[in-house]
């Protein structure tokens, strides 16, 4: 039998681990990777290359010589134009790339939204790409005042790594009431903020953006919001969401509805075309997209792989020293939920429950609690007589501990 010939779109996380598997478990494959990346790195670091913490080396997420060493033909700093399904050709500017199974891992790009002179000005960036730290780098260089908008994950990254410049100032912009409002409720929030405020931050809440102000130049002056006061700044970076690189199946029939649809198995609607990763338009996260692609090389090769969790539930950050973790619903969306609270010295927690089952938990300062917590939200455990006591629930409660020493699911109460 011919050799298989395994394709690979991107060279972020889900493509690479999904190399690591199409290698393993097909030793003879031909496996060719195709990315407009020339470098492989962690997206989830880049602002740490910014402050300076980082270099672009230390970045990298495989060991070195990983490409030559896996024997993967790496098509490095080239751009897929358009795929023909029907003859399983991929389709590059001058090069056509023939595959038998076909893995979607381009990612996504930033989201600019429709804001008057966004487009045109200059010294405007996203925080998506390697290519926009060194933008934004060069730009510190001569910058005194910084806006960002968007105060989600990257916005925070970005504000985060651009106050670590003592001369920089620093505003942030969004539309919401509070920062990471998806992650957080007001309470964790203001932590935060206060913290950011305290470091020399400026917070701009509530408020849409009118417009960008340019000069004559182009060159970005300021944000106009919503009360037409104008926030002043001579860089922009702008951390407004992400959408799906999907561009290149636009003439092809895989399935696209603000991502690509997939199955369990990462399978697309398209016999032989799989996808993993941003691309697919869920949960825009590291671990997802690990996960995916993980999922997808398996099924490619034909042993059957099932994609058991979405990741949705769980997010941890650590800014400025503060860790946090939020599990679930952190904010009832109804009367019908009980919360409690607890705040001491230690930090914040919070217990989101419905018919006595957790169905939210927010933990700020100390998260060592997290574990069995985790364990609850994902199972829907009931914690009847527990409701009293919830800040002390432990492992014990729950599991027993076997005779080689892992804890099993033991419910007592
Ligand atoms: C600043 C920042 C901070 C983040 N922090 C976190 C975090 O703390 N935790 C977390 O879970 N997630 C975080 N993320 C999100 C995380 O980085 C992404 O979920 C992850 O990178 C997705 O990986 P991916 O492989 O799907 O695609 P991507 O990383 O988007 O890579 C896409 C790949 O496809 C290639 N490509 C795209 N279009 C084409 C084309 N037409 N032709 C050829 N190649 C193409 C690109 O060159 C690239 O190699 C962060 C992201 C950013 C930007």
């Amino acid at each position: 039998m011919p050799n298989k010939n395994y394709v690979v779109l991107g060279s972020s996380t889900a493509g690479i681990n999904a190399i690591k598997i199409l290698r393993d478990l097909d030793k003879e494959a031909n496996i060719t990777l195709i990315s407009k990346d020339d470098k492989i790195y962690s997206r989830c670091m880049l602002h740490h290359v910014i402050s300076g913490h980082r270099s672009v080396e230390s970045i990298n997420f495989v060991e070195e010589n990983f490409i030559g060493e896996n024997n993967i033909n790496w098509l490095k700093s080239k751009t897929v134009n358009s795929i023909d399904t029907e003859n399983k050709i991929v389709r590059l500017d001058n090069q056509d790339i023939s595959y038998d199974k076909l893995l979607i891992a381009t990612g996504a790009s930033a989201f600019i939204p429709p804001i008057k002179n966004i487009k045109q000005g200059n010294h405007i960036y996203p925080l998506r790409n390697i290519e926009d730290v060194f933008d934004i780098k060069e730009k510190i260089n001569t910058s005194k005042k910084v806006a960002i908008i968007g105060a989600g994950l990257i916005g925070i990254d970005a504000l985060t790594a651009l106050m670590e410049f003592e001369d920089l100032e620093v505003s942030l912009i969004y539309p919401n009431d509070f920062i990471l409002d998806r992650q957080l409720d007001e309470y964790s929030a203001k932590v935060y903020e206060d913290k950011f405020i305290e470091l020399g931050a400026k917070l701009y809440p509530s408020l849409p953006v009118n417009q960008i102000v340019l000069d004559e130049n182009n060159d970005v002056k300021g944000v106009e919001l919503g009360d037409n006061t104008v926030v002043e700044c001579d860089m922009l970076i702008v951390s407004t969401g992400v959408k799906p690189n999907t561009d290149f199946i636009d003439n092809t029939d895989i399935e696209n509805n603000r991502g690509i649809v997939i199955s369990n198995k990462c399978e697309t609607n398209i016999k032989d075309v799989y996808a993993a990763g941003d691309v697919v338009g869920k949960n825009a996260i590291w671990p997802l997209a690990v996960k995916q692609g993980i999922v997808a090389a398996y099924n490619m090769v034909g042993v059957e792989k099932i994609l058991d969790d979405d990741f949705t539930f769980k997010n941890s950050m650590n800014f400025v020293g503060i860790p946090t973790v939020s599990l679930g619903i952190v904010i009832p969306p109804d009367d019908t939920y009980d919360v409690i609270t607890r705040c001491d010295k230690y930090g914040y927690k919070k217990f989101v429950i419905k018919d006595n089952i957790i169905t939210g938990f927010l933990a700020q300062g100390d998260i060592s609690y997290t574990g069995p917590i985790t364990y609850l939200i994902k199972h829907n455990v009931e914690i009847k007589n527990l409701k009293d006591r919830v800040f002390d629930i432990g492992y014990a409660d729950f599991f027993s501990m076997k005779e080689n020493g892992e804890f099993e699911y033991d419910l007592k109460n």
